[in-house]
């Protein structure tokens, strides 16, 4: 990483850059308000020699990222909240995306949207390509699924969180997705993640169940290292031993560990990782005390009639309710949960 000085010009950036990319390397120019900071991506050792760089026209100083992840890292990027649809996640701003696992239906979807508005949460989800573990199940309505999103995003505000499973989906996602989710069972799909990274639209990167933390931070770095770094990290329980009390095991630890080491939001998923109704609240509520930057919850109209992941879908007309005591919590922690009218950022 090399920080160039404040009053550093833009001859000696371009000067910078164009050594960088002589030893053989990727130049990673992020502007800040005050100072230009270049990441040289390459191999570490060679690059550093090969660059001699230091006391350079403009260079303030050279410091090496060791960490396998780069572009992620606290160290390079810091903890700038993340920018989507005019609305920041991170920081103090506390992100809250709720809504049907899977799009079923017009009606069931514009009828949780209007919920999911109403109690001011943030975003919206909802699934249009399912990744289904039995090929007999409902497998979602895919394109119609986009179809009805939009009219959701349309009638309410809320920008959209919708998943992409293949490569061949990514053009039509992102025409209505603010939010491409890569769910956990993509998350080490390396050429999905280089096709995502190459859009503009922000990604929600689910970790994978079992994936350590750094091999998650490495996937959010395939998706950086092609131009995208709108990534929210999303912790959504992993297998352990535990076969039945709940479907994964919340990683909490997961939170603040990987908070330390990635200026990346991370939201957590309560959700999925207890597939019982009655243990999300808890689980939330543990996960914003960790710190956590946001939660992302499955809420339907009429849990008994879905089609997917019924017995972990809060009531739709209990919601209010239940973000109200999420919301305890997020008061404690300084946050403000960032729904509402976006506000005016620099993205
Ligand atoms: C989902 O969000 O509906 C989902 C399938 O999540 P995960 O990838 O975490 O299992
Ligand atoms: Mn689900």
């Amino acid at each position: 990483m090399i920080v160039m000085k404040g009053d550093a010009t833009e001859q000696q950036v371009a000067a910078v850059i164009e050594r960088i990319e002589r030893a053989g390397a990727r130049a990673h120019v992020s502007a800040g308000e005050f100072v230009t900071v270049i990441g040289a991506i390459g191999d570490d050792r060679e690059l550093i020699a090969a660059l001699d760089i230091e006391g350079e026209g403009g260079v303030e100083r050279v410091v090496p990222i060791l960490k396998p992840y780069k572009l992620v890292s606290k160290d390079f990027r810091g903890d700038a909240p993340v920018e989507i649809a005019g609305r920041l996640v991170g920081g103090d701003n506390f992100c809250l995306i709720a809504g049907p696992c899977t799009v079923e239906s017009r009606a069931q979807t514009l009828d949780t949207a209007d919920v999911v508005k109403s109690v001011g949460a943030t975003m919206l989800r909802g699934g249009a390509f399912k990744p289904r573990s039995s090929p007999y199940t409902f497998q979602g309505l895919g394109r119609e699924a986009l179809t009805i999103l939009a009219e959701a995003r349309e009638r309410t505000g809320l920008p959209i969180v919708t998943e992409v499973m293949d490569v061949r989906q990514i053009e039509d996602v992102v025409e209505v997705a603010d939010v491409i989710q890569l769910g956990a069972r993509n998350m080490q799909n390396f050429d999905l993640l280089k096709e995502v990274g190459r859009t503009g639209t922000a990604v929600l990167l689910k970790r994978g169940m079992s994936a350590t933390c750094e091999e998650w931070l490495l996937s959010a770095e395939y998706i950086a290292r092609e131009g995208n770094e709108r990534i929210l990290l999303c912790e959504r329980g992993i297998r352990t031993f535990e076969t039945g009390a709940y479907r994964s095991t919340l990683d909490i630890g997961a939170v603040p560990a990987v908070k330390q080491v990635s200026g990346l939001p991370v939201i957590v998923d309560p959700s999925h990782a207890a597939g019982k109704r009655d243990l999300i609240l808890p689980m939330a509520m543990a996960s914003v005390a960790a710190g956590a930057d946001g939660l992302i919850v499955e809420v339907h109209p009429s849990p008994e009639t879905a089609l997917c992941d019924g017995p972990q879908a809060l009531y739709a007309d209990k919601f209010a309710a239940w973000v109200a005591d999420v919301k305890r919590i997020v008061d404690v922690m300084g946050k403000v949960i960032a729904g509402g009218e976006p506000v005016a950022v620099n993205a």
